[in-house]
């Protein structure tokens, strides 16, 4: 088994399937991004819902990436 690097500068779009749902942007509104602590606006509501619109990262990923790297921690 090979360790895993974590990488957020390196996360795309191409790296995770988005939900049916993600059509709808108003969704996360008021959402904080854990990578660059940006809280979404509803003004931001062109930017998919998955999708940090000031850094590009996506939610759901940075929070897997983070619990993941929380529980190697320990
Ligand atoms: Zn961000």
């Amino acid at each position: 088994m090979q360790s895993k690097t974590f990488n957020l500068d390196e996360l795309t779009l191409e790296d995770i399937e988005p939900k049916q749902s993600a059509e709808n942007n108003s969704g996360n509104v008021g959402r904080q991004c854990l990578k660059c602590s940006h809280v979404r606006l509803a003004s931001e509501g062109a930017t998919p819902s998955y999708e940090c619109p000031k850094c590009g990262a996506i939610y759901d990923k940075v929070e897997q990436l983070l619990s993941a790297s929380a529980r190697l921690a320990r």
